[in-house]
């Protein structure tokens, strides 16, 4: 996804290719796209396009996705939150 993006390298997303048994889940949960299943095998096609959700994280049935904007520098989760208090408040400004 082109919009919404974030800083480039200021994610932390990590697949552990080794684990994954490609059931697809983080391609099918992630709201921007960034995997691609391939050969039984998840690929990050777009890193800077993750906004550290955790969706792909806590759906992975085997642990093989590591995201936590705890780590990082928490901006991602500041603007997730701000339009989750938008939607709640129908306020655009
Ligand atoms: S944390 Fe969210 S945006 Fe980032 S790859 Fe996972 S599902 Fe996609
Ligand atoms: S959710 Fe986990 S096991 Fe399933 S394709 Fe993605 S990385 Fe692989």
């Amino acid at each position: 996804m082109q919009d919404f993006r974030y800083l480039d390298d200021t994610a932390i997303l990590r697949l552990t290719a080794e684990k994954c048994v490609g059931c697809g889940n983080c391609a099918l949960v992630c709201p921007h796209r960034i995997f691609r299943v391939r050969e039984q095998k998840a690929e990050i096609l777009d890193p800077n396009g993750c906004m550290e959700c955790g969706a792909c994280a806590i759906n992975c049935p085997v642990g093989a996705i590591y995201v936590n904007p705890d780590d990082g520098c928490g901006c991602a989760a500041y603007i997730i939150n701000s339009w989750i208090a938008r939607m709640k408040t129908g306020c655009g400004c």
